[in-house]
């Protein structure tokens, strides 16, 4: 069944309020309001971003007596693993989460030698429709909240410094949803992920990637933003033809509007922005679209931009398949020769069904 496209989430309740939704104010003002001294607000931030903690009764720098309200007040039990897989020899590793309504929505934690890598989803479910997207075909169910973007960066640290002694390094919003689409609370997030401790994670903000169909105008919110986090468009044909199918948000931005949009990222942001392009056999993968691609991304980014080349994972019950190697060969030198930087994506987790949704879309 074909999707349409959704712009607004149904209008669903977002999960109780907890600690990780709360800017620094916030937290204080949160605190005061439990009638507890200010400085206990930095305690829980610390507790939090610091040691990774969402359980109050292991807070021990908190008096026992008041641990169960602070619980109740700033520390819901949001996210519950519904069910793991693991792959890539235990190195890559996908959670299916159960939010308290019940909703579910999965991060994927990859483990590199020189980085570790948690892949989180913004919306549970997608309203962009894309055809080739496993969370494409099952639509919108509704955004996450701040928290619950936050947690599932809390548990893939935590799970890192706890059986591995080691820390996260980066993020990427690639998972289900569209970043741009859940906007204010995304944003958020990534404050959270980017502060120093004791109000963050202190992730640097270039260790962050926000994926996204290319909304032009939220592109250019986010530029605004001044984050410094890394940009991802997710482009995945030159022409309008062809992205108006498989990225159907193209019939409201264009192809020419999202790069321009990206470029006033580059811009501003003094960062290269990533495309992104799923390489489909016999639809995205000619020779003369390579070329179309670099010639357009040249004109448009000059340097500014790197073409992340991705083996199309296909879905069950889709016709699609990746490119026969020589043909991805081909596509990626072809980019090179235009004059524009391109590597292949290796592909963690494709035995788990780790690609955008899967899991999800397996139900659990
Ligand atoms: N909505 C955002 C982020 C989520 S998807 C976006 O579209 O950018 C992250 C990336 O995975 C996107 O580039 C998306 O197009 C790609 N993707 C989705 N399904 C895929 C599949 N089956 N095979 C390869 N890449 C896929």
């Amino acid at each position: 069944m074909k999707q349409e496209l959704v712009f607004e989430a149904p209008r669903r309740a977002l999960p109780p309020r907890h600690l990780a939704d709360l800017d620094e104010a916030g937290r204080a003002e949160a605190v005061t309001a439990l009638g507890l001294p200010a400085f206990r607000a930095k305690q829980l931030a610390n507790q939090y971003y610091g040691r990774l903690i969402a359980d109050p009764q292991l807070m021990t720098d908190l008096p026992a007596a008041v641990r169960g309200q602070v619980a109740e007040a700033l520390f819901p039990t949001l996210l519950t693993a519904a069910r793991e897989v693991t792959c890539d020899a235990g190195e890559t590793r996908k959670t299916l989460w159960r939010a308290v309504d019940g909703t579910t929505f999965e991060s994927v934690l990859m483990r590199y030698p020189k980085r570790n890598t948690v892949c989180i989803s913004s919306q549970a479910g997608c309203g962009m429709a894309c055809p080739f997207c496993a969370t494409g075909q099952g639509g919108l169910t509704r955004n996450l909240s701040t928290a619950e973007i936050v947690e599932q960066v809390r548990a893939a640290a935590a799970t890192l410094r706890d059986e591995w002694g080691d820390r996260l390094s980066n993020i990427v919003f690639m998972g289900m949803g569209e970043p741009l689409a859940n906007y204010a609370r995304v944003l958020a997030a990534v404050r959270r992920i980017t502060e120093p401790s004791p109000d963050g994670f202190g992730i640097s903000a270039r260790s962050v990637t926000v994926s996204t169909v290319g909304l032009a105008p939220a592109i250019r919110k986010l530029a605004d933003e001044r984050l410094g986090v890394t940009l991802a468009l997710s482009l995945h044909a030159p022409d309008d033809e062809l992205r108006d199918t498989l990225v159907p948000v193209n019939n409201r931005w264009k192809v020419s509007e999202a790069l321009d949009a990206a470029r006033y990222y580059a811009d501003q942001t003094g960062r290269r922005v990533s495309v992104e392009y799923a390489l489909i056999r016999d639809v995205n993968d000619q020779p003369w679209r390579a070329d179309l691609l670099a010639k357009r991304l040249r004109r448009a980014l000059g340097p500014l931009v790197h073409v992340n080349v991705i083996p199309l994972n296909p879905t069950p019950g889709s016709d699609w398949d990746a490119s026969p190697k020589p043909a991805e060969r081909e596509f990626v030198r072809r980019v090179r020769g235009g004059g524009v930087a391109c590597t292949v994506r290796d592909t963690r987790g494709r035995e788990i069904a780790a690609a955008c949704g899967q899991l999800a879309a397996e139900g659990g």
